[in-house]
């Protein structure tokens, strides 16, 4: 198994979920990176996330690659979650479990066929794995999509791709050896690459995000009332409207205005 055989099996599992669970989301091609389990940034993560974040070879013994991939989400996702007023649409809410049991099911798939060929694999949940107190995980995988060159992260703190930022990031850890593929040395965010955006912090009216700050519970608490809105739809909580019709939603927005290199 290499790169190109755990890419197709990303995309292939994913563009024929619909024939193994009854789905309603519409996915698009999904973006898949590589990470090697040595790289120097996953021991930096102790001091810029939180002490307690893992690195791969405590994730798994004798790692040697990190997969990372993101699933993007259909363009007419965020529109309806623009759409609606104050709690996030019920599109994006069912967008959210959906995506998340595609991930589980993905690394399921892959754990197996990579063990089938005598390989180890450790797979991540894709989300409520926080501590409940610090909302942080010891497992970020926005950060480890970074690593992994998937994109770079913009001013509301999401990670925009080539693909945007609205959808969801699955990883998981193997002794297989791959090909790594490097963090991007672009900026994906306008504001970042110096051009006057901040459309996402117009977008969230629930004091979370600001130009210059990010408060992770007002963002939670927000999040926790679109899932007592939801609650017929299982655990939902999740919001998005910072990536609703922004510039980066769907796209790589300064690669679109011929520029992006890192100030
Ligand atoms: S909306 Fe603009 S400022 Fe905010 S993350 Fe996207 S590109 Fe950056
Ligand atoms: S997810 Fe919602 S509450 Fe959190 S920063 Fe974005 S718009 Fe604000």
């Amino acid at each position: 198994m290499d790169n190109a055989g755990i890419e197709q099996m990303v995309a292939d599992f994913t563009s024929s979920y619909s024939r193994r669970r009854k789905v309603k989301t519409p996915w698009q091609q999904p973006l898949v990176g590589f990470a090697s389990a040595e790289d120097h940034l996953f021991g930096r993560f102790k001091e810029i996330i939180r002490s307690t974040h893992a690195t791969p070879r405590e994730v798994l013994h004798g790692a040697k690659s990190v997969v990372v991939y993101f699933i993007p989400f259909s363009e007419k996702l965020h529109r309806e979650n623009f759409e609606t007023e104050y709690y996030c649409s019920r599109s994006w809410a069912v967008a959210y479990v959906e995506t998340n049991r595609l991930i589980s099911d993905i690394n399921e798939y892959i754990r197996g066929t990579l063990e089938s060929d005598g390989h180890r694999v450790a797979i991540i949940p894709p989300t409520h794995n926080f501590d409940q107190k610090s909302l942080m995980s010891d497992w970020s995988h926005r950060h480890i999509a970074y690593v992994a060159g998937i994109g770079s992260f913009g001013a509301h703190n999401l990670i925009i791709t080539e693909k945007g930022c609205t959808g969801r990031i699955g990883s998981l850890v193997t002794d297989l050896a791959l090909e790594v593929s490097p963090p991007s040395n672009q900026e994906f965010c306008l504001q970042k690459a110096g051009i006057d955006c901040l459309k996402c912090v117009e977008r969230c009216r629930y004091d979370a995000l600001y130009a210059d700050r990010f408060d992770r519970h007002a963002c939670y608490q927000q999040c926790l009332v679109n899932d007592q809105y939801h609650q017929d739809l299982g655990l939902t909580d999740v919001c998005g409207k910072c990536s609703a019709m922004v510039p980066c939603s769907v796209t790589n927005p300064v690669k679109n205005r011929g520029g992006g290199n890192r100030r």
